[in-house]
């Protein structure tokens, strides 16, 4: 804790104790108030301003250092000032009070709650970003929650200021009211519990509901609304329609036919979808294919005098599609088929909550289903840069179709398929420049990744273009030319042929989600709930086209919950799991990443320890000529909690496994130190880091006993 919050917590300390040890408490009973009534309403008469300043200053501070006394004080507030002033001083004394407790609880305590319960903090907080004011609400309506605990918990959370105070406010006037009124005729009441009667008592609690009630109604007239111009069929031939057989749309088909389930899996174009016809798959036979070039040029480091290769640029692109071919059998039609998926080569339309047209050689079909998940996935972006049209952009899609290497390559992107794509052309013997409008490739990573990463492809010839902008593509005497905006100034580059990397976009046209009026999130995916509902509840989406990810190992595991939900949401439903998430760039060195980052805790301000290992000092990487790179750790501050890994160097993207694993199960640093990792492997780097932070937190002064206790077991 920083001093200034050791002190004023020290402050709200001392002066609840000088309440207690001084006993004012006796001051703010039933029979004191009845006793003094008439000696105060004396006070009133003769100062009726200062009287209300007083009395709201105490008000104030016994709400404010959430005292035992404010019923009575509302009591008071009724028989000094009358009904309805009475209830408009206690109502800003009050709402002033709980609003100061509020923010006192959030200054002293919110950052420790957010640093230790950080997970569950941020599902509490997501509830109430979305539905905070209604929580509030009832809270304040109904009298049995004790307001100076709505006070304080709420301060943990991240409700705004103003929200708060609105909603306290008019939550609490029902409640003040009664207290108020039953202050007015203070004489007749004899204790506090008969203040609220189990009927009154029962009134508010409907109360508190009322505004929970009317969201329930209002949703369920939207739903009403939503579904209205269709009509529900009365048997269905699938439980499950799957539009797109991609990473998505295959983990979703085969979970439902392992369950039993009737699912049709709808495909336009090829089996596999992106990551096995032009995304992962592709991409990474390729890195391949370069990254044993790379390691013929560098033969001296492995002691061989030289090396020489000899290859067509076509056989390697060959290689690749042979690459697809042999994975191809594991997202087959006919694997699909033996697991019990029915599967439709079309183009699929939904034209209603519970049909999916497809158009067939056979003609049109339209087929009735219980419930759809939609993982139509993505496709490249491509900016509306002028010109950009005739110089024949190549996207990830068609660059798989080359033959020839191209001799100029320019790369728009500095993003992991604009990197790995890079590194790839480069090594293969184009001489690629890559554009990135920002001052560094791979901005989500910290500026140390990018940086290693940067330097890696200098050296090996990529002319990397920072903070440039494409503006314009022109044919000047028939060479293509990218004009861009560097600090202000137009610069030209000239290139043989532009991948454009810059982004992929969700498909959300042409296959009826328009006409249907399936929401969009302001990322133009899919909108989907928690469950991977969209605004149908029974129509699902996972994968790229619902975001906010893009991996092959999202879209399954978003699959997962989308499949479920959809066949057994009636009677239990799934959240999506975002918790630990990992992924990773295939560039040389490889950069791989779980969790927060550095500058995401800075960006966040969650405070965070870090620690990093080099790779420079593992014997299997040395043994390997591969002994660069680091591993990079950010830990609870006096924990051994893992909070976020980044690795960069050879097989980043299999090491960071282990920490994926501690991440999810809440294993910290101190057992994978105790975990035997085999000598040697590049794993070891893991259990290193661990060590790294054991030290850091080794206890200094036990330490300095041992060593007395040892030199005096030498007889020193
Ligand atoms: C170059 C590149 C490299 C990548 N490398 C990696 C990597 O290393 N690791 C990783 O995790 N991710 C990687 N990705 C991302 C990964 O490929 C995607 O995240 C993943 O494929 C998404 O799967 P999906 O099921 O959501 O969509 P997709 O795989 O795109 O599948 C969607 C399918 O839906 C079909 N479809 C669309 N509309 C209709 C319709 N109306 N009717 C019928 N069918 C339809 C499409 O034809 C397509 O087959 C890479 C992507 C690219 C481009």
């Amino acid at each position: 804790m920083k001093p200034t919050k050791i002190l004023f917590f020290l402050v709200i300390v001392i002066l609840t104790s000088a309440f207690f040890i001084f006993d004012f408490h006796q001051y703010l009973t039933l029979d004191t108030l009845k006793l003094k009534q008439a000696d105060i309403e004396s006070y009133r008469i003769s100062h009726p301003y200062l009287i209300v300043v007083i009395y709201g200053l105490i008000y104030v501070v016994v709400t404010g250092l959430s005292l035992p006394g404010a019923t009575i004080l509302t009591l008071a507030g009724g028989a000094i000032f009358g009904g309805i002033w009475g209830l408009v001083i206690v109502s800003f004394a009050s709402t002033i009070g709980a609003t100061l407790a509020f923010l006192a609880a959030r200054f002293l305590f919110r950052d420790v709650v957010k640093q230790r319960f950080s997970s569950r903090i941020k599902v509490i907080n997501e509830g109430i970003d979305k539905e905070g004011s209604f929580y509030l609400f009832t809270l304040r309506l109904v009298p049995l929650f004790p307001f100076f605990m709505i006070n304080l918990a709420m301060g943990l959370t991240t409700i705004k200021v103003r929200t708060f105070y609105w909603v306290s406010q008019i939550g609490m006037l029902a409640g003040t009211a009664v207290y108020i009124n039953a202050g007015t005729q203070l004489a007749k009441i004899e204790s506090l519990s008969g203040i609220l009667s189990p009927k009154l008592l029962a009134s508010f609690v409907l109360l508190g509901c009322f505004p929970m009630i009317a969201k329930k109604i209002v949703s369920l007239i939207q739903l009403k609304k939503v579904y209205k111009n269709y009509k529900r069929p009365s048997s269905f031939d699938n439980n499950l329609i799957v539009i797109g057989a991609g990473s998505g749309g295959l983990v979703t088909s085969y979970i439902a036919a392992a369950v039993k389930a009737k699912v049709t899996l709808i495909e336009k174009h090829k089996m596999g979808g992106d990551c096995l016809n032009t995304g992962c798959v592709p991409s990474k036979a390729l890195i391949r294919s370069a990254k044993y070039l790379s390691q013929i040029k560098r033969s001296k480091e492995f002691g061989i005098k030289q090396a020489t290769v000899d290859f067509d640029f076509a056989d390697v692109m060959e290689r690749v599609q042979s690459v697809i071919k042999t994975i191809e059998p594991h997202d087959s039609i006919e694997r699909y088929t033996e697991l019990g998926v029915d599967i439709i080569q079309a183009e699929a339309k939904i034209i209603s909550p519970w049909e999916v047209e497809v158009k067939t050689t056979e003609g049109i079909k339209v087929l009735k289903t219980r419930s759809i998940v939609i993982a139509a996935g993505a496709r490249p972006f491509i900016p509306p840069i002028p010109g950009l049209d005739k110089v024949d952009p190549l996207t990830s899609d068609n660059i798989w179709n080359l033959r020839q290497l191209p001799k100029r390559l320019l790369v728009l992107g500095g993003g992991p398929i604009g990197c790995e794509l890079t590194q790839s052309f480069a090594r293969l013997g184009s001489q690629v420049t890559q554009i990135e409008m920002l001052p560094r490739i791979m901005i989500r990573e910290d500026p140390e990744v990018s940086e290693m990463v940067m330097n890696r492809f200098k050296q090996e010839g990529v002319d990397l273009r920072l903070e440039h902008t494409a503006k314009e593509f022109v044919i000047e005497d028939g060479e293509k030319i990218l004009i861009a905006e560097h600090k202000g100034k137009l610069v030209k580059i000239a290139f043989d042929q532009v991948l454009v990397a810059i982004g992929r976009v969700a498909n959300v046209k042409g296959y009826g989600i328009e006409e249907m009026g399936i929401s969009l999130s302001p990322r133009k995916t899919i909108a989907t709930n928690a469950f991977q509902e969209t605004n149908y509840p029974n129509i699902y989406a996972c994968g790229d086209v619902a975001g906010p990810y893009q991996f092959t190992h999202t879209a399954a595991h978003q699959a997962w919950y989308a499949a479920v939900n959809a066949l057994f949401g009636q009677f239990k439903k799934f959240r999506t799991d975002y918790s630990v998430i990992p992924w990773s760039t295939f560039t040389d060195p490889e950069v791989a990443r779980v969790g927060i980052n550095e500058q995401e805790a800075k960006e966040q301000n969650i405070p965070y320890e870090v620690v990093t290992y080099g790779l420079d000092d593992l014997d299997r990487a040395i043994a390997d000529s591969e002994n660069h790179g680091f591993v990079k750790v950010l830990t609870q501050p006096g924990k051994d909690k893992v909070l976020g890994v980044t690795i960069v160097g050879e097989h980043a993207g299999d090491l960071i496994a282990e920490f994926v694993l501690a991440m999810k199960h809440g294993l910290g640093l101190n057992k994978i130190l105790g975990t035997i990792h085999i000598y040697p492997t590049m794993a070891e780097a893991n259990k290193y880091v661990a060590g790294v932070w054991k030290r850091k937190h080794a206890p200094a002064r036990i330490l300095k006993w041992l060593g007395k206790f040892h030199d005096y077991r030498r007889g020193d």
